[in-house]
């Protein structure tokens, strides 16, 4: 026991500080405020809000967690951290997310494609749950006040507040009023600030510098869960047209990445689920107009090359007198066959007139060029749409901080959890559980851990 615990006035429980109120600290100080010994739970939020980022996620539904049971099936959705989450996802798997929300009152609905949300479709309820739980377990939460800096001490921890303008739910019942402080003494401190997408809700990165103080070392960031950028103008002109299922295969300098699901062409590129799991993918390659990326989209992912050449030949067939651009549009969208035509059948096939020439006319040589490009229609990445990616792929360094407890290994009493760790999800609810578990281990080790020193 240290000197610090010996002399601890036995009238005043251990404190614990929860640094960010959003959904890895909000879980975390529900976690730490239900455990015995009955810490003070003190939670430090700089908005004037708790979770902005979970109200506006999933466009403002709030895709929660996934529908997935199976904890080996979810791991498989973190392209970083997936083992070092075992602990976590297994002692709070989603099937604990949606069972702890339902018994808060949320109900909720799984949709086809394993997406959990509210029925409400209001990530606002979510939060309203987390925050009258908390109250019910007098949490103390002070919103407006931001965390300028946090000293370790010989035991414990002095966190230098702005609170000016904070507000606290417990005034000065606790005997320390939120606009009076400046500093906190606090003998656990949980890190949960976010990572740094989407900075104006909150989440600018104030972590890594708490963390690096602290003596951790953070891995590389970079955006995660973004839209592409091609090079190609004709493509932004096909902004809306989505499918729902296509293959895409990404070859950057470093790699070459896969994956299947949903497109969507846009303004500027393409985005939708595929799109996003393929930059998370590639998060750490460089992808720039000088250094871009080779992009190929399969539209028959299910198809193969025979199968694909035997069904144009029969389509041939039976409309010898369609031109390329509506032959192709029994294949894709007209507006997609158009573009095919023109941008890459045209050139390739500059001897031939492909405006007039008929499909019965077409040599073999174009009729491989068309199954070639439904199946690897070509496009040049040369950027992620910037400060629009939805979480920060890189963060404090996992190897050390302890998964079981999400404690660092290198200062008593510090924890971590949510997105400022170095671990981040393929869309789908797997950022949010991955919040929820890592937040809800480190609230119960850091309640544990102090009611064992007293
Ligand atoms: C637009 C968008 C949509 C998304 N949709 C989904 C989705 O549907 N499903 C899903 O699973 N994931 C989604 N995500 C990702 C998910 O929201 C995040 O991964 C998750 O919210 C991270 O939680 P967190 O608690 O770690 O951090 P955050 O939610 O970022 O919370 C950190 C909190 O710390 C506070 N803070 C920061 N610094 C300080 C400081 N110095 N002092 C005091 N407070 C501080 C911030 O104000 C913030 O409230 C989405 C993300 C975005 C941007």
């Amino acid at each position: 026991m240290s000197a610090r615990d010996k002399n601890l006035d036995r009238n005043n429980p251990p404190v614990i500080a929860i640094v960010g109120g959003g959904a890895a600290g909000l879980m975390a100080a529900y976690f730490a405020s239900i455990q015995t010994g009955h810490p003070r739970v003190v939670l430090l939020e700089k908005n004037s809000g708790l979770g902005a980022k979970i109200i506006i996620s999933g466009g403002g539904r709030c895709n929660v967690t996934t529908g997935l049971t199976d904890p080996r099936e979810v791991l498989k959705n973190y392209p970083r951290g997936s083992r070092f989450l075992r602990t976590a996802m297994y002692s709070f798997p989603p099937q604990s997310t949606m069972d702890w929300f339902e018994s808060q009152g949320v109900p909720l609905k799984t949709e086809t494609d394993q997406r959990v949300f509210p029925i409400s479709n209001d990530g606002r309820q979510i939060v309203e749950a987390l925050e009258k739980a908390l109250l019910a377990n007098n949490v103390q939460i002070r919103l407006n006040c931001a965390v300028k800096n946090i000293e370790a001490l010989t035991s414990g921890f002095r966190l230098k507040l702005d609170s000016t303008a904070a507000k606290s739910n417990q005034g000065n019942k606790s005997g320390n009023t939120a606009a009076k402080d400046s500093t906190l003494t606090a003998d656990r401190v949980i890190l949960t600030t976010g990572g740094s997408a989407y900075r104006h809700t909150g989440s600018s990165g104030d972590g890594y510098a708490f963390a690096e103080k602290l003596g951790h070392h953070l891995t590389t960031l970079a955006p995660s869960l973004a839209a592409l950028q091609t090079v190609e103008q004709w493509a932004h002109q096909l902004s809306g047209i989505s499918f729902p299922d296509v293959e895409l295969a990404l070859q950057t300098s470093a790699n070459r990445h896969r994956r299947r699901g949903p497109l969507l062409f846009t303004h500027r590129g393409i985005s939708g689920p595929a799109v996003f799991a393929l930059s998370a993918l590639a998060a750490h390659d460089l992808i720039t107009p000088q250094q871009p990326a080779h992009l190929q989209i399969n539209f028959f992912p299910d198809s193969n090359p025979e199968k694909l050449s035997a069904e144009l030949n029969r389509q041939i067939d039976r409309h010898p007198n369609k031109k390329a651009a509506n032959l192709l549009g029994l294949f894709v969208p007209h507006s997609l066959a158009e573009k095919i035509s023109t941008e890459l059948l045209t050139p390739a096939f500059s001897d031939k007139n492909l405006t007039s020439l008929t499909a019965a006319n077409f040599p073999k040589a174009l009729r491989q060029k068309i199954c070639a490009t439904l199946t690897a229609l070509p496009l040049e990445i040369i950027g992620r749409g910037a400060g629009e990616e939805f979480v920060t792929a890189g963060g404090v360094d996992l190897k050390e901080v302890n998964p079981a407890t999400m404690e660092s290994r290198l200062r008593r009493g510090l924890y971590f959890a949510g997105e400022l760790l170095d671990i981040d999800g393929f869309t789908g609810g797997f950022n949010l559980q991955a919040s929820w578990a890592t937040g809800a281990l480190a609230g119960e080790s850091a309640a544990r851990s102090a009611a064992n020193s007293c």
